[in-house]
């Protein structure tokens, strides 16, 4: 499907293969399946694959508009359920909560039906735009007013545009180079279409038990703020590494942009593409983030093929998600200690799990961990994030990564972040956020590496 005509889809994390061990703890019962979960399951349920609109054609953005709405009662949740499954309407963001919430898109052709269905059925809508195409437009500045910073790094990244997958590998190489006692670039796999997926070591050395830090961006093709936050973040280890006491004594391993081609996709064909590129003869792609193998095909995951949130024909089935998994688990159990996946939008701090309305037996130090990074960003820049579990703060999810890093690979601090926006922009959030964006991440990176290094300790002791 095309990612955005419909319904489909977001973003959360978690879970994964085999229970090695790992109770699973109800620790709320009352927490049950919220209004997106029964509908995308009933959606779901239909078959959708015969209609031509699902096929993998980007869809024309002009005059589409982007609206904010909260479903008061049962007949709102009835009235946007049916705009979902006819296609009237593409959902970007939704949360669960007494007043389901959502963000969603309008093509153009459609506005003046479904703002007279939302007028009848007496839903208030807030329009955040009245042209997505005009937010891609304006969203990313020319090659020309980045170049300026290009001679003084000597990589072309820069944190004042969104740039194109060899740009932000090239700088990843720069790094090896240059900073060759601190960073080691490797390859880890590549893509179906053939891109390198390369990762970053980060680490100045010592005696190999220091605990391990990995980050992940780019699960999700059209979520530029990923990549662009997590090179942030490599820039501040590196270059400005003399802030962060935890710097030496934690070794980081990072992965900016997982889904190349996926990513790439959305910059030269379709900027609301979501998934990989696998090929698929009536459409394309799975979504990376509902590929992973613990629990891997449970709920707020689709077996058909044109969704957004196709998860593949078997766990791990994707190259993308094989690279992760298998570099991960190349390191003994206990290395890893903390796992940050990168994605938008919303501004959550999530934790697993994400397959069910469950948390784990560390639940609440996962929690504890989490309010204090969302502290840490308010004081920073005022940006509110809320942290809870994925499938209880949102939708579950299951075959997200964080799951997989929590339950499989027994990373402890296993967190996914929904960075900037709450809807605004949505996935298209105008460059000029990379900066403050980038900042408050690296906050919550700081936040949980301290937090971790402290439990660290406190089990020597
Ligand atoms: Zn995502």
């Amino acid at each position: 499907m095309r990612k955005s005509a419909w319904v489909t889809i977001f973003t959360v994390c978690l879970t994964a293969g085999q229970t090695v061990g790992f109770p699973e703890q109800t620790e709320n019962p009352t927490t049950e399946a919220s209004f997106f979960d029964d509908a995308f399951a009933e959606i779901d349920s239909e078959q959708y694959e015969g209609r031509a609109n699902f096929r993998d054609v980007p869809a024309n953005l002009t005059g589409a508009h982007l609206y904010r709405v909260q479903l008061k009662n049962n007949e709102h949740k009835r009235v946007f359920l049916d705009l979902i499954k006819t296609e009237q309407i593409d959902v970007w963001m939704q949360s669960r909560g007494k007043k389901a919430k959502a963000v969603f898109m309008v093509l153009a052709a459609n506005v003046e039906k479904v703002n007279m269905r939302f007028y009848e059925a007496d839903i208030t809508l807030k329009r955040l735009s009245d042209n997505v195409q005009k937010l891609v437009d304006e969203e990313n500045p020319s090659e020309n007013v980045t170049k300026l910073s290009n001679s003084k790094t000597g990589y072309a990244l820069t944190w004042k545009a969104y740039h194109k997958a060899s740009v932000i590998h090239d700088f990843l190489d720069n790094y090896a180079t240059n900073y060759k006692d601190l960073c080691t670039v490797e390859k880890i796999g590549n893509t179906v279409e053939g891109r390198p997926i390369k990762i970053i070591k980060i680490s100045s050395g010592g005696d190999k038990k220091r605990p391990a830090f990995f980050i992940d961006g780019g699960i999700h093709a059209r979520e530029w703020i990923s990549p662009a936050t997590v090179t942030y973040i490599i820039r501040e280890l590196v270059e400005n590494r003399t802030a962060y006491s935890f710097a030496d004594e934690v070794d980081f391993y990072i992965v900016p942009l997982m889904n190349v081609d996926g990513y790439e996709h959305s910059r030269t064909r379709d900027r609301l593409w979501r998934k990989n590129r696998a090929p698929g003869a009536l459409c394309k792609g799975v979504d990376l983030n509902r590929n992973f193998g613990y629990k891997w095909g449970g709920k707020g995951s689709s077996s058909s093929v044109c969704r957004g949130n196709h998860r593949g024909p078997s766990a791990f089935s994707e190259p993308e998600s094989q690279a992760i998994r298998d570099f991960i688990l190349k390191f003994d159990i206990g290395t890893f200690k903390a796992y940050l996946t990168v994605h938008s939008f919303g501004q959550y701090i999530m934790y697993p799990w994400g397959y069910d309305y469950m948390t784990p037996p560390d639940g609440t130090e996962l929690q504890r961990v989490g309010d204090l990074a969302a502290a840490a960003v308010k004081k920073l820049t005022n940006t509110s994030y809320k942290v809870g579990s994925s499938a209880k703060l949102l939708y579950a999810a299951a075959g997200g990564s964080d799951d997989w890093a929590k339950a499989v690979a027994e990373i402890p601090y296993a967190y996914t972040l929904e960075l900037r926006d709450k809807g605004d922009y949505g996935f298209i959030l105008p460059a000029k956020f990379i900066k403050p964006t980038g900042l408050e991440t690296m906050a919550m990176v700081q936040v949980v590496a301290e937090e971790m290094l402290k439990a660290e300790r406190l089990k020597k002791n």
